[in-house]
C-alpha cells in the first residue's frame, strides 16, 4: 500500500517513488526542487501526558493541515514516519519553498490544537527546507533534515532553509 493507515496521506514508500519521479522530471526540465522535512514539536510529552489515542487524533489533524498548505498539483506530501512528514515541491526555488514552510507553520499554529506543554500552549511544528537543482538532488533529504535540526535547536515552531550558500531562519 502507498497510503499511511492513520492519516490517509501517502506513506514513505509512496514518497520514495514520488521523489524518484519528480526529481527525474525536474532534472529533465532543468528546474530546482525543494524538500520540507516537518516534525511535530515536543510530541513525546504530548503522548506521555495526553495518551496515545489523543496523539493519533492530533497527528491526523496535523497531516490534514499540512496537506492543505500545498497549492500546486505537482506538490507532494507524505508521512515519513512517526510524527515526521515530508513535502516535495518540484520547480520551487528556495524562496518559494519558504513561502510554503511559513504557511505550514502558521496553519498549525493558527489551528490552536491545545497542548499545555507545547509552545504557546498548542501543537507546533519545526521545518527544515532544502533546495537543489534537480540534477543534483542526491543530498536533498539529508539537507532538509540538517535544516530541521537547526530549527529544533534554535527554538522550534519555525523553519530553517538551506540553499546554495544561503541560510534563512524565521519563526
Ligand atoms: P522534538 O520537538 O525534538 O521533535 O521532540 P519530540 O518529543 O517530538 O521528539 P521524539 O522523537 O523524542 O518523540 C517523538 C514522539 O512521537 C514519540 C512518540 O511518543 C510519538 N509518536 C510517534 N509516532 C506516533 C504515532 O503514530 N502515534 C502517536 N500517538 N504518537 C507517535
Ligand atoms: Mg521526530
Ligand atoms: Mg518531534
Amino acid at each position: 500500500s502507498l497510503l499511511d493507515e492513520l492519516t490517509g496521506i501517502p506513506n514513505r514508500r509512496a514518497f520514495d517513488q514520488a521523489f524518484a519521479e519528480r526529481v527525474r522530471e525536474a532534472a529533465r526540465d532543468g528546474k530546482p526542487i525543494s524538500a520540507l522535512m516537518i516534525d511535530v514539536d515536543l510530541f513525546k510529552t504530548f503522548n506521555d501526558t495526553r495518551g496515545h489515542p489523543e496523539g493519533d487524533i492530533a497527528l491526523k489533524a496535523v497531516a490534514r493541515l499540512l496537506a492543505g498548505a500545498l497549492r500546486r498539483p505537482a506538490d507532494f506530501i507524505a508521512r515519513y514516519g512517526g510524527e515526521e512528514f515530508i513535502a516535495l515541491l518540484p520547480n520551487a526555488p528556495l524562496d518559494g519553498a519558504q513561502v510554503v514552510a511559513r504557511r505550514m507553520n502558521r496553519a498549525i499554529h493558527d489551528a490552536l490544537l491545545e497542548y499545555d506543554h507545547g509552545i504557546d500552549g498548542r501543537v507546533t511544528v519545526s521545518i527544515g527546507v532544502a533546495t537543489a537543482m534537480a540534477a543534483d538532488a542526491g543530498d536533498l533529504v539529508r539537507h532538509a533534515d540538517q535544516a530541521l535540526y537547526v530549527a529544533k535547536s534554535t527554538g522550534r515552531n519555525r523553519y530553517v532553509a538551506i540553499g546554495d550558500a544561503e541560510v534563512a531562519v524565521a519563526g
